[in-house]
């Protein structure tokens, strides 16, 4: 799993674009605003069928969710 951010959408939404590991290519688009709802992931949205089709976390967006966390380490690193 390859996950590259990409430029926002018009509303300011942060994407991602991620390669599967059967290469095929998903845009995860996060909604920035739900930070601290206990049910922010429902914000999360992918272009794959499994998110089309069940409405659920796929692996696309727990992949963006885990590059995100370590993007956040990496900054706090970088200012000690
Ligand atoms: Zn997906």
């Amino acid at each position: 799993m390859n996950v590259t951010q990409i430029d926002a959408d018009d509303r300011g939404h942060d994407r991602f674009s991620v390669v599967s590991d059967s290469g095929k290519t998903y845009v995860v688009t996060y909604d920035g605003s739900g930070d601290g709802d206990p049910e922010y992931v429902a914000l999360w949205s992918c272009t794959c069928p499994a998110y089309k089709y069940h409405r659920n976390t796929c692996k696309h967006i727990t992949a963006v969710a885990e590059f995100c966390d370590q993007k956040e380490e990496e900054n706090i690193n970088d200012q000690i």
